[in-house]
């Protein structure tokens, strides 16, 4: 018999954005068979229960902005020199911290080690280390970088356009097995002061890219904090676009006329980081502050035009430890005016959109994938609870529990139905 398991009793959020219901949820080997407050008997008859009284079932949470590779979680802060084999550990790390905090998937912003971040897409797929479902990317690239993943910013000014090293970038990458193609469009203040509104791609270059990312079925993702990156995002036809933090009335409207195939992470979580985290001290780098106040004004913007706006805020320095991930849901609520709802939504519906499931992940509903989070109290009344891993009684993955409280196991394979 396959292996079958009733969650009973607890209240349901479908990843639509509806309210949460009182209903069953019955999963069949890795999906979900039936959702309900009247399951059949016959469909119950014989499966494992969990009861889930005093829960709320909500989709696996969706990061549409991860990095398993800078290094540090909430239970280790990588060093500064740590080798490449440390580095490959820690990717593995960040995996299981990611999925013990309720994200049962990541769409990657980008790796320095794409091998590593390929092998480990397949060891948590293969089900042998613990990790999220992950949509793999390259290196962040630049044009004209020196060596790959030096983030140096050297605009275009005093460069050629270089249009074929471009394309060799992306076929290289999709040769070691990565999903997305990370680009790189305007430079980042935190990093170099000032080149955050800079442009560091020509248009034939980005043109490049897209066409042999195309070739290759691969996803362009872009890091885009001016107007000018985002307009040329959207018009390659770049699939995500992070940040979008100084967009423009232009932007917006491309943004919005191209609402169905795009998707913007807005990133808030890393400039929390820097300005607001009380844990840490606040250092006001760069253009920061600015973006901080134009994201606030982009994002209900956005989202008021019907884009679809997903969570996931650079998640891996040692100041923006992966592990604080759901962060990224309350500064929705509190930055961007999103409903706990709606913030849900992003991350559980919007994200199994973004990692190229529509209608099969991020929703609770008969014949979707079965990954689901069991919260300990009701999270679209106070979203923070998500972020308290204490609250996070059952995490399930795949069909798969990766964590269940021990308090909601049935000591015998109760018979449902009785
Ligand atoms: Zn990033």
């Amino acid at each position: 018999m396959a292996d079958r398991t009733l969650i009973a009793g607890g209240q349901v959020f479908d990843g639509t954005g509806d309210e949460a219901v009182a209903a069953d949820v019955l999963i069949d080997g890795n999906r979900i068979a039936a959702v309900g407050r009247a399951i059949p008997a016959a469909q119950r008859a014989g499966a494992a229960v969990l009861d889930a009284s005093g829960l709320t079932v909500i989709p696996g949470l969706v990061d549409g902005h991860a990095h398993l590779g800078f290094g540090s979680t909430v239970e280790h802060l990588a060093g500064r020199h740590a080798s490449e084999e440390e580095k490959a550990l820690l990717v593995a790390h960040s995996g299981r911290v990611l999925l013990d905090c309720g994200f049962t998937s990541a769409y990657s912003g980008g790796n320095r080690l794409p091998r590593v971040e390929v092998a480990a897409r397949d060891a948590f797929a293969q089900g042998w280390l613990p990790g999220p479902r992950l949509r793999a990317a390259s290196w962040e690239g630049s044009a004209g970088q020196v060596q790959p993943g030096v983030y140096d910013f050297p605009g275009t000014g005093g460069r050629a356009s270089d249009p074929a090293s471009v394309a060799r970038f992306v076929a290289e990458m999709a040769d070691a097995g990565v999903d997305i193609i990370k680009l790189t469009l305007s430079g980042e203040s935190a990093v170099i002061a000032g080149t955050s509104r800079v442009i560091q791609f020509t248009d034939e270059e980005v043109a490049a890219a897209a066409a042999a990312a195309a070739d290759r079925g691969l996803w362009v993702t872009a890091h885009a904090h001016s107007a000018d990156a985002i307009k040329m995002a959207v018009r390659h036809g770049i699939r995500a676009v992070y940040h979008c933090s100084f967009a423009d009335e232009e932007a917006l409207d491309l943004l919005t006329a191209a609402r169905d195939r795009v998707f913007v992470a807005p990133t808030p979580g890393i400039i929390y980081a820097h300005l607001i985290d009380p844990a840490f001290p606040p250092a006001d780098v760069g253009e920061m502050r600015d973006a901080l106040d134009s994201v606030r004004k982009v994002a209900p913007e956005l989202k008021a035009r019907g884009v679809r706006l997903v969570p996931g805020g650079d998640y891996g320095f040692a100041f923006n430890p992966v592990g604080r991930n759901a962060r990224d849901l309350q500064l929705f609520v509190d930055w961007f005016g999103f409903t706990p709802a709606e913030a849900l939504r992003s991350a559980t519906g919007y994200g199994g959109e973004l990692m190229g499931l529509p209608g099969e992940l991020g929703l609770i509903r008969a014949g979707c994938l079965a990954d689901l989070v069991l919260v300990d109290g009701d999270p679209l009344a106070d979203i923070s609870i998500l972020q308290d891993q204490g609250r996070l009684t059952a995490i399930m993955k795949d069909g798969r529990f990766h964590k269940l409280a021990a308090e909601r196991r049935s000591p015998s394979r109760a018979l449902a139905g009785r």
